[in-house]
């Protein structure tokens, strides 16, 4: 098999299969009983929150554990909204996950007012309409990391230049960031941050937000006393050891997988330029997580390539996962300015840890007779495009 969706989930390591199975079978208690079975697994909890927040430079005190990386990205955003009442606001990109675009419907829904900050034909963000979209009655700004369909990154420090100095909070959703590149909370300069342990070799289920301390928020989720009120609910132990275990991997092994990965990743690139024509990248050339490529394929429709690499035991991905099923182009690709057409025609590829050279052979010698079969099929010119 050869994996290559690693922005919709990637395996999980085997080292936090190990940890987490050592863990199920020795602790059952919970982390809210005063007595000792129930304190270990609290002093279990804390070590795993105390490794994601050296990773991110934050306290322990700022992580909150959620049920996913949408969870936090609700939780952020509504729970800022909720303590900021007087604010009605909220600025956010044309190109989030949607997890953050259908919060921004939701608050709509409510009559808050949105903007949508639109970006470039490389997905950056338009920090001119930014400053002008930001407004005294402004509650929060969101603005995504990385972007999960092309990968390109933001530049979220000059974004939040430009929201302190209105005084306004900043909410980013890092969860395809982190793990790819370096963060820490304080040289960003953001009071949230999204993550989720499903995209860096963790489990699914189980995802943080970054709260800076004093920044005003509610609870999304109402009940006992976990999470220092932020969060109720009896916590995903498993997955809460799972997810630190995952992120203390990611500090041993430094750069190793960014280097293998953006290696790889070129060379996929640039065999696909060599051997396929009419197509198009997507996203920034430089400036993006290296592990994902973006390509339209001119004339095609992107899911028969999917299907029929499928058939070769080869994955790769539409988009995003979550509108798969959908007939709608992405709305990623089209806030980039491709037509309908050609935001269809586009394939996602995106490596991590785990992939090989041979990987990266094994698409090289598919792909390019299953683009010319399936173009010599549709009879379109490829060239009108
Ligand atoms: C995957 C993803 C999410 C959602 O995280 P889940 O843990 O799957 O809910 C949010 N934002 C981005 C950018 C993502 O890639």
């Amino acid at each position: 098999m050869v994996y290559l969706d690693n922005n919709a989930t990637t395996p999980v390591d085997p080292m936090v299969c190990e940890k987490m199975s050592q863990f199920l079978k020795t602790h059952f208690g919970n982390p809210s009983s005063l007595y000792p079975i129930g304190r270990e697994v609290k002093e279990i909890i804390t070590e795993s929150r105390e490794v994601i927040a050296k990773a991110l430079g934050a306290k322990r005190s700022e992580i909150v554990f959620t049920g996913s990386g949408t969870e936090a990205d609700n939780f952020a955003i509504r729970g800022v909204m909720d303590a900021l009442p007087d604010k009605d606001e909220f600025v956010t990109s044309s190109i989030e996950h949607p997890a953050i675009i259908e919060t921004a419907n939701y608050l709509e829904k409510k009559g808050k007012k949105v903007s949508y900050v639109p970006v470039d034909p490389s997905g950056t963000v338009n920090l001119d309409f930014l400053k002008n979209a930001i407004t005294s009655r402004t509650a929060i700004v969101s603005i995504m990391h990385a972007n999960n369909e092309i990968g390109t990154i933001q530049p979220i420090e000059e974004i939040v230049r430009i929201a302190k100095k209105k005084g306004i909070l900043v909410h980013t959703d890092a969860v395809q960031s982190f793990g790819k590149i370096n963060i820490l909370v304080n040289k960003l300069g953001v009071d949230l941050l999204s993550i989720s342990a499903h995209k860096l070799y963790g489990p699914k289920g189980i995802g943080a937000l970054y709260v800076r301390k004093g920044t005003p928020i509610q609870p999304l989720i109402c009940g006992g006393h976990q999470e220092r009120l932020m969060r109720a609910g009896t916590e995903n132990t498993a997955g809460i050891v799972g997810f630190g275990e995952a992120v203390r991997l990611l500090l041993e092994r430094g750069d190793k997988d960014k280097k293998v990965v953006s290696r790889l990743a070129e060379r996929l690139k640039k065999g696909i330029e060599e051997k396929i024509h009419n197509v198009k990248f997507n996203g920034h050339e430089t400036n993006r997580i290296k592990g994902t490529i973006n390509y339209s394929f001119f004339g095609l429709e992107a899911e028969a390539i999917l299907l029929s690499l499928a058939t070769k035991d080869i994955y790769v991905s539409t988009g995003s996962a979550c509108s798969e099923d959908s007939e709608e182009a992405s709305h990623v690709l089209s806030a980039i300015g491709l037509r309908p057409e050609v935001a269809r025609s586009s394939v996602r590829m995106s490596l991590g840890r785990f992939n090989t050279e041979e990987d990266v052979d094994v698409v090289l010698s598919e792909l390019p007779e299953i683009v010319e079969k399936l173009r010599a099929i549709s009879g379109l010119n490829p060239d009108d495009f």
